[in-house]
């Protein structure tokens, strides 16, 4: 168990650079180490200067191809670009999932990019708690973006809209209309649509379809400010890349000139609070489950001396005394 000193040594390492500082800094907050109270502590300070961007669109669109040319994009930029790979549906983690991936190749050597996938690794609520304080781990490091992309729209345990400051959905033309697949909710956490393989035939028929969906949605929400912008990118040839680095510029300077950037962060924070307090509670109660407290209000269910309702208040009750 490392003590306060290597912690903050730790987190000094992974300010320095170093990418095992970040990587041990991101296992010990996916494992919820015992210190990971003091870890957070260390790491505050140090936070809130990266932009977040959250990636996502139904399996196949292009969003690792996008990720990757969108990292070359901003490293040219002098970016430095951290990006984390959610799948839910995995149960394993660390740099080794993606390690069949273009992207390692092309970014691996690079120490202005760090790469990390994260799954559930069996812990309910896992991803929801986690992923935040690895987006923390990133942050303090001095990572300028934050890519999260995830596998897919609407199965994540993670809500990547909750997380970022930027959401970017992603569709592509003969992917079973993904319009209609991506259903209207999609349209409302967009702030960025883009439509990848635009070489492909039937790109402009989905990008007509998007733009009457986008004006319908708008009607019905009585026109939000800011006016989702589509992008049309071939992101396998990098093209129409320098477009989309423009358009999450175009949507940081309107979240920054409307105050919704504290606004989103705020709601982060909330969700991140509301997840660890839970996770808290869940064991606190599981605690309790091991004792002989759970067993006894069972039994006095079981013989209808208390209905579980009223138990379980009691057992909540024996939580907060
Ligand atoms: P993901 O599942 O959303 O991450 O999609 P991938 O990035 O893995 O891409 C799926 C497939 O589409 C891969 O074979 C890519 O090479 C290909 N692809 C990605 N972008 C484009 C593009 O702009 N045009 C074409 N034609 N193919 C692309």
């Amino acid at each position: 168990m490392p003590v306060q000193q290597d912690i903050d040594e730790l987190v000094g390492r992974a300010r320095d650079g170093v990418p095992r500082a970040v990587a041990r800094l991101i296992s010990l907050v996916e494992d919820a180490h015992p210190r990971v109270r003091e870890i957070a502590h260390a790491l505050t300070p140090y936070t809130g200067n990266a932009r977040i961007v959250g990636l996502t669109g139904p399996p196949g669109v292009g969003k690792s191809t996008s990720t990757s040319a969108l990292l070359t994009a901003l490293r040219a930029a002098g970016k430095r670009v951290g990006v984390l790979a959610i799948d839910p549906s995995s149960p394993f983690s660390g740099g080794a999932l993606l390690g069949d991936r273009i992207r390692m190749t092309e970014h691996a050597v690079d120490p202005g990019v760090f790469i990390r996938s994260m799954a559930t690794r069996g812990h309910l609520g896992g991803l929801a708690w986690a992923t935040p304080q690895a987006v923390r781990v990133l942050d303090a490091a001095g990572f300028d973006v934050i890519l999260i992309e995830t596998v897919g729209v609407g199965q994540s345990e993670v809500d990547v809209v909750r997380l970022a400051d930027t959401t970017v959905v992603l569709l592509a033309p003969g992917m079973g209309d993904g319009i209609q697949a991506a259903k209207a909710g999609v349209l409302e956490i967009a702030d960025v649509f883009v439509v990848n393989k635009a070489d492909r035939e039937g790109a402009e028929a989905t990008v007509h379809d998007l733009k009457q969906m986008i004006s319908l949605v708008r009607r019905e929400l009585r026109g939000p400010s800011w006016r989702q912008p589509i992008v049309r990118t071939v992101a396998s040839r990098g093209q129409g890349v320098e477009d989309f680095v423009r358009a999450l510029e175009e949507h940081h300077e309107w979240l920054v000139s409307r105050d919704e950037l504290p606004r989103r962060r705020a709601a982060r924070a909330r969700d991140e609070i509301e997840a660890i307090a839970v996770r808290q509670l869940r064991s606190e109660l599981v605690d309790l489950r091991d004792g002989d407290r759970l067993a006894e209000l069972a039994e006095r269910v079981a013989v209808r001396e208390l209905d579980p309702f009223a138990a379980a208040d009691e057992l909540i009750g024996d939580l907060r005394s």
